[in-house]
């Protein structure tokens, strides 16, 4: 079928450069006999030189002949024939190549350049596709490795109670890594092509984000942080499923990038043009060259801590808020630590 329309569109485009080539040669041909009429009686009348009509008519017939079919491959063949060159190479997947003309034809050189404009747009997929493709391939090989190597050794040996109990800890510990990837991996490619947010509800934000203080409650007693909240009465209308994620990846960063015995504040603030929610933490902060890739997908600063995350929740927290028409932006502190800032607008329903 496919084929069919691919065939019928090629018959479309010759039958229109056969009409314009048609053209040409019926102007070539009007020019060559006016052009030769003309040169006989130059000849004749003013230098009295002879030669037949045929003669004449072959004579600049050729050459008039020979300059068109030159012109027209020179401006217009040629520049398609290495147009369709560059198609070929890029249907083996080949995205590096960049096409130049010097045609004198506008659709010419715009064809080139929408072609050009297309090998980028199909290059820059490719290596998107291709890299979040191979980085949770990655990421998925690392807990499953250790899940197995863990359970090969509880089946092969005698072991202590301890040691039983470790690797099990082990197990569990890894299963969950997997299943926090692959349930942000399912999330993200859900919400990645939705442009607009859906299931929208109003809601308590300050509630929620209480709620998810809640929820890591044992993160942050275990490392002794002191939490420092302070969340006015706000209602939102947004999506409440895919928000909590950000309350959840913000907080649990902070609680995890600080020092045992840190300090996190938190604050959400209404003001007359919008709402402002805050998190700051006393963790080493984030380099000043990783600040614009922090919310790229697998993106971590610190290896040190890649046991404990993905590097998926920040490039998460940022399309959900941007689906919410808010913004999420990340500043060092001068006393140290970060400070995260999520901006969403007042909406009234
Ligand atoms: P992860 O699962 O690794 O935490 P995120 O997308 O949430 O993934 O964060 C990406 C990286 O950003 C982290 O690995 C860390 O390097 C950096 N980061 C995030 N929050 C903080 C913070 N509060 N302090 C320091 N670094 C942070």
């Amino acid at each position: 079928m496919k084929q069919k329309k691919e065939a019928k569109k090629k018959r479309f485009i010759f039958s229109n450069i056969n009409i314009f080539f048609t053209f040409l040669v019926l102007v070539e041909i009007v020019i060559t006999i006016g052009f030769a009429i003309f040169l006989q009686w130059i000849l004749e009348s003013i230098l009295q030189i002879t030669l037949s009509s045929t003669s004449f008519l072959l004579l600049v017939g050729g050459f008039m002949g020979s300059a068109l079919a030159f012109l027209v491959n020179r401006i217009f063949f040629k520049p398609i024939e290495q147009l369709s060159q560059g198609m070929n190479e890029v249907a083996e997947g080949d995205f590096t190549i960049k096409m130049s003309t010097n045609s004198p034809i506008n659709e010419v050189k715009e064809l080139y350049n929408s072609f050009d404009l297309m090998v980028r747009e199909l290059g820059a997929t490719e290596i998107l596709q291709s890299d979040f493709m191979s980085n949770v391939s990655h990421e998925i090989k690392t807990p499953v490795n250790a899940i197995e190597g863990y359970a090969t050794l509880l089946q092969g040996g005698e072991y202590s109670d301890e040691e039983q109990e470790e690797y099990i800890d082990k197990i569990l510990f890894n299963t969950k890594r997997l299943s926090e990837l692959v349930g942000n991996v399912l999330l993200l490619s859900k919400i990645d092509n939705q442009a607009i947010s859906k299931n929208e509800k109003k809601f308590r934000l300050d509630e929620q984000i209480r709620q998810s203080i809640m929820q890591l409650e044992t993160n942050w007693t275990e490392k002794d942080i002191e939490l420092d909240v302070d969340l006015e009465k706000v209602e939102f209308v947004g999506n409440t499923t895919l928000l909590i994620h950000v309350w959840d990846n913000l907080i649990g960063n902070a609680i995890k990038f600080s020092p045992v015995g840190g300090l996190v504040s938190i604050r959400l603030k209404q003001s007359e043009a919008k709402i402002v929610f805050t998190i700051e933490d006393q963790g080493p902060g984030i380099a000043e060259e990783s600040v614009k890739h922090i919310f790229d997908k697998f993106f971590q600063v610190d290896s040190s801590h890649k046991q404990e995350g993905n590097g998926l929740g920040l490039a998460l927290a940022k399309k959900i808020v941007s689906l919410n028409s808010g913004e999420i932006t990340v500043e060092n502190r001068d006393a140290g630590g970060c400070r995260f800032t999520v901006e969403l607008p007042l909406v009234f329903r």
